[in-house]
């Protein structure tokens, strides 16, 4: 046989139920602590010598459809303790039932900050309404704030500092992160060496600075923490390299091409798109040629911007090397077969759809595609 139902499983453990009323479209429960003690804040002794009695009305979790408050018929005690200085106390709950001066009970409380983190404010506030628990976005998010902030993190030892962008190539900030609890701690205004250094001055307790290979996040931690360990971070020693690596390949680019033989291009054997392409690439080459060759008669870059019409940062990317572009084709599945065609030719086969055929026969999947403009 199962157990009889009582109204005191409804309620927050530690409370009695007296009265269930219904007012307004709310239940109203009047309930009274079932515990005969409570213990001083100050000095946590357990007094049982009442003072006086107060209300205090709390939102609790909806039942039935409708909205809950908790009417508790709160004590005031007096300490005994010789010692202590704190000579009245109001009753104290467990802190996982109802926290002192709180408005709503610990489990509302878990829900609506649960409600707050996944949906933010405004829509956490629309979909708690329909759930019945009356509160408002501010309160949502007050709710949020006041859990993040009374975890207790010790001061960061090992950071991260980068330049991030407000609105990019217009107004960048600083961020700094907690590497070790991998969380954002501090986003600054701007990404003068100063502030930066103005902030590390205050967190003596820094022992890493992971930062980027430029020199001002580096002068303002030598200047503020001058024992701390500054090193390259990951992403920006690969981006670096990378970037190293690019400049390296563009400035060999011409010897690369005769190497692979990209230099040599039959514009006849190019479709309509490519020519174009090819038009454009021809063109580039020229301008480039003329500013090295302008360079080489000892011609400074604003004469040669004045005398070729171009962009100065063009000129300076010729003259740095930065700028050689590749013109190539769209590889033909005939690339593989060109040197058997070509002693085929040589050797008198000068049929085109038997030299197919035999093409056919040697491609692994038997398919190949005609390109007419090799014979
Ligand atoms: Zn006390």
């Amino acid at each position: 046989m199962g157990q009889a139902f009582r109204p005191s499983t409804l309620v927050p453990r530690s409370f009695v139920v007296d009265d269930v009323s219904h007012e307004s479209g709310a239940t109203q429960i009047k309930v009274r602590p079932a515990n005969g003690t409570s213990a001083c804040p100050l000095c946590g002794r357990r007094s049982e010598r009442v003072h006086s009695r107060y209300q205090r009305c709390l939102a609790d979790l909806p039942l039935a459809g409708q909205p809950v408050r908790l009417m508790v018929d709160a004590r005031r005690f007096y300490c005994d303790a010789v010692s202590c200085h704190q000579r009245i106390f109001t009753e104290r709950f467990d802190e996982g039932v109802l926290a002192p001066w709180a408005r709503r009970t610990a489990r509302l409380d878990d829900i609506v900050h649960h409600l707050g983190l996944a949906l933010g404010g405004r829509p956490a506030a629309g979909f708690a309404r329909r759930l019945m628990l009356p509160v408002s976005n501010d309160t949502l998010l007050r709710v949020v704030r006041k859990r993040v902030n009374g975890q207790h993190t010790p001061p960061p030892a090992v950071i991260g500092v980068d330049d991030w962008a407000w609105r990019r190539n217009q107004r960048y900030g600083t961020i700094i992160c907690d590497l070790e609890r991998r969380k954002t701690i501090a986003l600054l205004p701007d990404r003068e060496p100063a502030t930066l250094e103005a902030w590390l001055a205050d967190q003596p307790q820094i022992d890493i600075v992971a930062r980027d290979r430029g020199g001002g996040y580096a002068l303002a931690v030598a200047k503020a923490l001058p024992k701390a360990i500054q090193v390259a971070d990951r992403w920006h020693l690969l981006e670096n390299a990378s970037q190293a690596f690019l400049d390296a390949v563009r400035k060999s680019m011409r010897l690369i091409r005769v190497a692979i033989g990209a230099a040599t291009i039959s514009p006849d054997l190019l479709t309509a798109a490519e020519r174009l392409q090819y038009e454009g690439y021809l063109r580039r080459e020229e301008a480039s040629a003329s500013i090295l060759s302008l360079a080489k008669e000892g011609i400074s870059i604003k004469e040669i911007v004045r005398r070729t019409g171009l962009s100065r940062s063009l000129v300076r990317r010729v003259l740095r090397g930065q700028r050689s572009d590749v013109f190539r084709v769209r590889e033909s599945s005939l690339e593989p077969y060109l040197s058997w065609l070509d002693a085929q030719w040589t050797a008198g086969t000068r049929n085109g759809t038997e030299l197919w055929r035999q093409l056919k026969r040697q491609s692994p999947s038997g398919k190949i595609m005609m390109d007419c403009r090799a014979f």
